[in-house]
């Protein structure tokens, strides 16, 4: 690894122009942190990362790296490009554990916080650096948000969110769990209680449904549940899995972690919206891939498709009008998630879009002053980094909105 590593770094051609950073969603001074590396001196770089991205351990993990900096960068064009993920994943990883907490000054403003995923985390984190009292209220027993329950621990260890929890009660944050705001507590009593600002990072994870026949049978189940906790399901030995998304590869790799032994995953056209790494290594663990199945029902014996018909260029005309009964065992639908309704129904003046995505401004505050959104709630399933890009600008925006009143 750390030989690896080295080389990459080498290869690194310091562009004036880093295409690599402008490729990344929040901007890592690529470059610089290649310089810093190449010098040993990682405290100063895993500084510089992880106050450019408080989740910069986790996004060296899960990012789509082929589409982002690793897909700018230059040297890509004619060879392979300069795997700047490993060696942020190494600084990174080592800074979490090493890093130095740093308690300013405690100021006399206090920010609530809810929900613990990426954008919680991160509007936490920065705040607290910034000597404001930051309560985090969770709805699950642990942090993390889909870092816990939707990430599977193949691709992401779970103990990285014990060491965040860690790093983040040394800088004074409170984490109250197991406490969802909008159901006994709503957020009128958050502002009674004296808090001066709201964050609203409360993610998508209400699973979306195909709106057909079969979907409440027994042995038919949503990708996120099945994946906040795989061993509580039996799937047996034949899986059907509807949709091509990075979490239904994530059910099908976990399915067969778990003992089923033919998982296939369907889709109606021809384009999968997983990244290619995630459907190598979802080909590599023994998973098919069928296309041009549009899914009419769910029957006992698993799900019956309409075959579609593709023109020349891969666009689809018409279906065959026989169905195909594919056996399967148990039927996991995963085909992206939406925010829950709780909030926006118990909340006066936060208003929310047809898909339930919490409506902000440039600030990202929400239609109620003073409260302000971030992550998947306002953008619709997403990723982690760009969770941390809208969660960094909205705690600039609450920190001036606190100076301010
Ligand atoms: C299976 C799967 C795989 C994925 N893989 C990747 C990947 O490889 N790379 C990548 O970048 N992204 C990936 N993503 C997407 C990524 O996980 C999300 O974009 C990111 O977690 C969004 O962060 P968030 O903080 O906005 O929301 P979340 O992570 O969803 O966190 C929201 C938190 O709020 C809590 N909460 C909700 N309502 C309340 C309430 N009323 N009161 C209190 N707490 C509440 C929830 O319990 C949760 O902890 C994946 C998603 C899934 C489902
Ligand atoms: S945060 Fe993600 S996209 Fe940006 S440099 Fe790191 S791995 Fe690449």
């Amino acid at each position: 690894m750390a030989l690896h590593i080295v080389a990459e770094a080498n290869r690194c051609l310091n562009c004036r122009k880093p295409r690599c950073q402008q490729g990344c969603p929040v901007h890592t001074p690529i470059p610089t942190v290649i310089q810093l590396f190449k010098e040993n001196r990682l405290m100063e770089a895993g500084e510089m990362l992880f106050e450019n991205n408080p989740m910069s351990a986790v996004c060296a993990i899960v990012c789509n790296h082929e589409k982002q900096c690793a897909g700018h960068c230059v040297r890509g064009v004619k060879d392979t490009p300069v795997h700047f993920s490993s060696i942020e994943q190494y600084i990174s990883d080592m800074y979490l554990d090493r890093m130095t907490v740093n308690c300013p000054e405690k100021k006399d403003k206090r920010a609530a916080v809810i929900g613990c995923g990426p954008a919680g985390m991160t509007v936490a984190i920065k705040l607290a650096q910034q000597g404001y009292s930051v309560t985090v209220f969770e709805w699950k027993g642990k942090i993390g948000g889909l870092l816990q329950y939707g990430i599977p621990a193949f691709r992401l260890p779970k103990s990285f969110l014990d060491r965040y929890q860690a790093r983040m009660e040394e800088m004074g944050i409170t984490i109250r769990t197991n406490t969802t705001i909008g159901s006994v507590l709503m957020i009128d009593e958050l502002i009674r209680d004296g808090y001066d600002t709201i964050f609203i990072g409360t993610g998508a994870e209400k699973p979306r449904t195909l709106g057909l026949q079969g979907e409440s049978l027994g042995n038919v189940l949503f990708g996120l549940n099945y994946l906040a906790n795989p061993q509580g399901h039996k799937l047996g030995d034949t899986v059907a899995i509807i949709g091509m998304g990075n979490a239904a590869i994530d059910v099908a790799r976990t399915a067969l972690r778990n003992g089923s032994r033919h998982v296939t995953l369907y889709a109606r056209s021809k384009n999968v919206t997983a990244s290619s790494s995630e459907v190598a290594y979802a080909e590599l663990d023994g998973a098919e891939f069928v296309f041009g199945m549009q899914i009419q029902k769910i029957t006992p014996d698993g799900p019956l498709f309409n075959k579609a018909i593709f023109d020349e260029n891969d666009q689809i005309i018409g279906y065959e009008e026989e169905p195909v009964q594919v056996y399967a065992d148990s039927t996991v639908i995963s085909i992206s998630q939406t925010p829950r309704g709780k909030l926006v129904r118990t909340t006066d003046g936060l208003t929310a879009d047809e898909h339930g995505t919490l409506i902000v401004d440039d600030d990202y505050m929400t239609t109620r002053p003073g409260v302000f959104a971030a992550g998947d709630v306002v953008t619709g399933a997403k990723t982690v980094v760009h969770a941390v890009d809208g969660a960094k600008k909205a705690a600039a925006a609450m920190i001036r909105y606190m100076e301010e009143n």
